[in-house]
């Protein structure tokens, strides 16, 4: 059997015994499709069986999560924690708090972070959890009522050396705070068993912008590269949240014109662009809890809201996607690629969908893929478990220079291991194999776990 063979066997089969995890199946796919001339190199690797233990979670808790709503009713949640691979460190992730969250959607996500993890080159392995529990419209009663009883169970499966959850989508540092307070309380110990903690109980400066600037880090050696820069190109990004609010705020500084933000509700449209007025509106917006980007247009008159639309239609330079899995698709690819943008930056996890990934690929567009491009917000967070780890707190250009460091090397890594395998520029496969490779060598040497 050739390796394609045995790669296409092992997705197969893996489709076959998880029925029903779509976005599990699109990561998955994703990353073992370009393992295979590493594979090709590696038949140890296949004879231990790594592809099969790799997409196998260690470990998965799903329980539920009771809490009584401001009315006084009784309502249920189900809480999870995926604890996909140790290999190469506790398990690390983020726990995300949204309406449409299954399991499939956690395994996706945990999936991803095993590579990501690994390609920031701290000791981190693997994990994701979360909620169905919407955020949107509830009391902040109702938001700390939650949290402690998802923590109630939670705190049972984590731990310092174990597993150290972090924020993600509707979960900020009010909901670290709320988790934080309900574990320390029943544990009885101070520990840095959450990541995104505030700066005065262990937090480290930095976190919260950090996914942003990471990624604006790593398209400044992408533009590098090409011998480009980033002053005066045209942004597009997506989102309003805190990762977008990092990346403008960054991409801003460094003279990039960005142009677009957007919600659920549309997008706006800013020909002038943001400025740091307009970065920092981002999150009242984000505060006010609506979950909408039109009120955007009208605090700032000369942007524009632009209903139930997706902001690559706008002609821009550079698009950089900050907001949710399969936000951008084929139909959108080519929009971008008409109106010549020139690099795509995946800032959420598996924003853009298979077919925009290859139409990128073959308009020879330089496309970052989010495992790599979104690692500064884990990353830091690894920094924050440094900091806990010695009892102390690094100012804010410590940490902002390592995570510089670490974006570079990132950005250096994917494409030295794209040219190992003869595709040279293609930091999609650089980023799969050179997270993978490390994460399977640690497997190897620990024996059949
Ligand atoms: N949720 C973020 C991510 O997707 C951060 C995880 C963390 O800091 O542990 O990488």
């Amino acid at each position: 059997m050739s390796t394609k063979e045995y790669v296409d066997k092992v997705i197969a089969e893996v489709k076959a015994k998880t029925a029903g995890e779509t976005e599990f199946h699109q990561a998955m796919e994703e990353v073992l499709n370009t393992l295979v001339p590493y594979l090709d190199k590696h038949p140890e690797m296949i004879k231990a069986k790594i592809l099969e233990r790799i997409t196998e979670p260690e470990r998965t808790v799903m329980f539920r999560v009771p809490w009584v709503d401001d009315k006084g009713e009784v309502q249920v949640n189900r809480g999870y924690r995926v604890e996909f691979n140790s290999a190469i460190g506790p398990y690390k992730g983020g726990l995300r708090f949204a309406k449409q969250v299954t399991l499939g959607t956690l395994k996706f996500l945990g999936f991803e972070q095993i590579f990501k993890n690994s390609l920031t080159s701290l000791p981190m392995g693997g994990g994701k959890g979360g909620s169905d529990f919407d955020p949107v419209g509830k009391s902040d009663a109702e938001v700390m009522r939650f949290c402690q009883s998802f923590m109630t169970e939670l705190c049972k499966y984590i731990g310092p050396n174990t597993d150290v959850p972090a924020g993600d989508l509707g979960v900020g540092g009010r909901e670290i705070g709320y988790m934080f307070g309900q574990y320390k309380r029943i544990r009885n110990e101070f520990t840095g068993v959450l990541t995104g903690k505030g700066h005065e109980w262990g937090g480290s400066l930095i976190r919260p912008e950090a996914t942003g600037y990471g990624a604006v880090y790593f398209l400044c050696e992408m533009l590098k590269a090409k011998g480009d820069s980033i002053k005066g190109k045209t942004i597009a990004i997506s989102g309003f949240g805190n990762v977008s609010w990092g990346t403008a705020k960054k991409a801003v500084e460094l003279g990039a014109k960005v142009v677009t933000i957007s919600g659920p509700d549309g997008y706006i449209y800013d020909p002038e662009g943001l400025n740091e007025e307009k970065v920092a509106y981002l999150l009242e917006l984000r505060g006010s809890g609506k979950n909408i980007a039109s009120p955007y247009a009208e605090k700032f008159p000369g942007s524009k809201f632009i209903a139930g639309k997706k902001p690559w239609e706008v002609k821009c330079d550079i698009a950089m996607t900050c907001a949710l899995q399969n936000e951008l698709k084929g139909e959108d690819a080519k929009a971008l690629i008409a109106n010549g943008v020139k690099y795509v930056v995946e800032v959420s996890n598996m924003g853009c969908n298979a077919e925009a990934i290859e139409l990128f690929h073959k308009a020879n567009i330089p496309f970052a893929p989010g495992k790599a491009a979104n690692a500064g917000g884990v990353a830091t967070s690894g920094l924050e478990m440094a900091q806990n780890g010695e009892h102390l707190y690094w100012t804010a250009e410590e940490v902002d220079r390592q995570l510089h460091n670490i974006m570079i090397n990132i950005h250096d890594a994917c494409l030295s291991a794209a040219k190992e395998v003869g595709q040279e520029g293609n930091y999609q496969v650089g980023a799969n194999i050179a997270g993978f490779r490390k994460v399977a060598k640690a497997m190897m040497d620990q024996g059949i776990v």
